[in-house]
């Protein structure tokens, strides 16, 4: 098997002194701003609390998303309407006095930035810039540029990315800021790098570029590609890109062939641009690389910040039980040899605690001994939210013979999602035909951050069921590993690295078709899962344990911003990164 990319990366001479800037359109900063809709969010924020924790010298540009993404509602029949988040970055940022401008279509637009300072264990500190159009001097449609996260058509998706990358790239100058590394998390940010060609050519007109410039720029540019779903990768047409970028920008990016079938393409862009590019876990690095064969695309396998994911009376037990996991992750691995009642203990409390949020949220009171499945995530037609219901009477048998089954799902479809709706109403409207005093369907409203918590850290078992290969890594079941819930799930993403079958959880074998798949996933339960569970408690538990010291000790993010350290920002220029190192092992 194949792990490395086909193709050698340009190692030249990399700058040795300044940051790294972090680039990404949504970043799950705080609970309470809603500036994230899902995985890729989480993940951002979990890098960037992990770099804060470990030392690395970085700061982060996203846009202020004053009206967030949306808050969810559902009729009891099944349908989603959406409401405006609003939020006031004056209540958690300090203002910048900076102001820079970027022009869109013929305006020219001032965009200001909100500092948050992330400040990590030990005390250093990752500053975030949210990029905000929300001044008196631009025009009304200018000032909400940066309101809505995934909102409007292609055209304010465009302009939005043009404040994201052109004007992050201005600001930081504008802030005095020595970057020598730029890191795109997803396309949406690849017009960071022609801000920096233009920088390259000091003003001058871009028509004067050489291959030289576009190496210098290369020297600085790093990408993480996060989808193999071809709607993920952002495309705009000549015209859209004539018109709102410039005619003389467009030509250019044609000459470096960022353009395909027509389309300016966001992941051609930022691959062109960059000296190192990686897919987010090793199956996701191999598709890319067929989706882009003329790259060299390496993988890193995502992870999330330990102590953000892991409940608290699980942290609580850890403290006591293996202090050093909060300063080094890899440690969690030690919990190979942990007394079984002190996990039984503290996930049961972990239980107690979500099933008390759906008692309060929905009125419903469930039996904390009866085996707990959670579903929750975007309601992107590729999860397949109701491959568990393929067969309503297999489920309704499997739930009686085993005395009692619970299922907890939650998930947002994005506002235009129509499939993604039906598939919540599809979902809602079959719990409600099935549910009976043996099987419980609880669906629950705005599947976001806290929520998210509760759930993987309080049901049983996490089930994730992907159309194969769509699922470029998946996180939430790395936040069920890390507090030893084990997984039922497809072998697509992480899973395929995760899973040690009856050690970590169980795969739902491959088959011809969704029908095939749902078979696997109903006979796992039956013959794998429910024995378990309701016979040999002693089992269930050192399968929590192997799962929380395999699993735990390997999907989070302080081994994966170390990975990026080492093989993408500072890949020849280690030792003399050595302070890195040091401060991340101080404490
Ligand atoms: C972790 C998380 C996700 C990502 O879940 P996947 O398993 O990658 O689909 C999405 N939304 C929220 C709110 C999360 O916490």
């Amino acid at each position: 098997m194949q792990s490395n990319p086909t193709k050698p990366f340009s190692y030249e001479t990399l700058p040795s002194t300044g940051l790294v800037a972090y680039f990404s359109m949504e970043i799950a900063i705080d609970p309470r701003m809603p500036t994230y809709s899902g995985g890729l969010g989480v993940l951002a924020g979990d890098t960037l609390r992990s770099a804060a924790d470990l030392g690395v010298p970085l700061v982060a540009f996203t846009l202020a998303h004053r009206k967030g993404y949306f808050q969810q509602h559902l009729s009891s029949a099944g349908d989603q309407t959406e409401d405006i988040q609003p939020w006031e970055p004056s209540d958690f940022c300090t203002e910048e006095a900076a102001r820079i401008t970027v022009s869109i279509e013929d305006r020219v637009v001032t965009v200001r930035a909100w500092r948050y300072d992330l400040v990590g264990r030990y005390g250093h500190i990752v500053p975030i810039y949210l990029l905000d159009t929300d001044l008196e001097c631009n025009s009304g449609w200018d000032r909400g540029l940066t309101d809505h996260l995934y909102g409007g058509d292609t055209n304010y998706r465009l302009q939005q990315e043009i404040v994201l990358g052109m004007g992050g790239v201005r600001i930081a100058n504008a802030l005095g800021l020595k970057l020598n590394v730029y890191h795109m998390n997803e396309g949406h940010a690849a017009l960071l790098t022609l801000a920096l060609l233009e920088q390259q050519l000091g003003g001058g007109p871009l028509a004067t570029y050489t291959e030289s410039d576009v190496a210098a720029v290369r020297r600085l540019c790093v990408f993480t590609t996060h989808t193999p779903v071809p709607a993920g990768h952002d495309r705009f047409s000549t015209e859209q890109t004539i018109r709102i970028l410039g005619g003389d920008r467009t030509a250019r990016l044609e000459r470096l062939g960022c353009f395909q079938d027509g389309l300016l393409n966001m992941t051609l862009l930022a691959l062109r641009f960059s000296r190192y590019a990686n897919g987010v876990a090793m199956q996701h690095g191999k598709v890319s690389r067929s989706m882009f064969p003329e790259f060299p695309i390496d993988s890193i396998t995502n992870g999330v910040h330990a102590p953000t994911w892991v409940s608290e009376p699980m942290q609580q037990m850890l403290d006591a039980q293996i202090p050093a996991w909060r300063r080094d992750n890899l440690y969690l691995r030690n919990a190979i040899d942990l007394p079984e009642q002190e996990i039984i203990k503290a996930h049961d409390r972990a239980k107690e605690a979500l099933l008390t949020e759906v008692a309060s949220r929905t009125g419903l009171v469930l039996n904390p001994r009866v085996l707990t499945l959670g579903f929750a995530r975007r309601a992107a037609t590729y999860k397949r939210a109701s491959l568990l219901f393929t067969d309503p009477e297999r489920l309704l048998k499997i739930a009686t013979e085993a005395g009692g089954l619970q299922i907890l799902y939650s998930g947002k479809a994005h506002p235009q999602d129509e499939p993604g709706k039906a598939l919540i109403h599809n979902v809602i409207e079959t719990a409600h035909r099935l549910s009976n005093d043996m099987l419980r369907i609880v669906y629950l409203e705005n599947y976001a951050w806290d929520l998210g918590a509760l759930l993987t850290a309080g049901v049983d078992v996490w089930v994730n069921t992907p159309r194969r290969p769509y699922e470029a890594s998946g996180t939430s079941g790395m936040k069920a590993a890390l507090n030893g819930v084990p997984s039922l799930s497809i072998l697509d993403g992480w899973w395929i690295e995760g899973c040690i079958e009856g050690v970590t959880g169980w795969a739902i074998e491959d088959g011809a078709n969704d029908a095939e798949e749902a078979l696997s996933l109903y006979s796992k339960l039956e013959t794998s899962v429910v024995p378990l569970y309701n016979e040999s408690p002693e089992r269930w538990a050192r399968l929590m344990r192997t799962t929380l010291a395999f699993n735990g000790s390997y999907f989070n993010t302080n081994r994966m911003v170390k990975q990026y350290t080492r093989n993408a920002y500072y890949p020849v220029k280690l030792l003399e990164h050595a302070a890195v190192e040091e401060t991340a092992y101080a404490g």
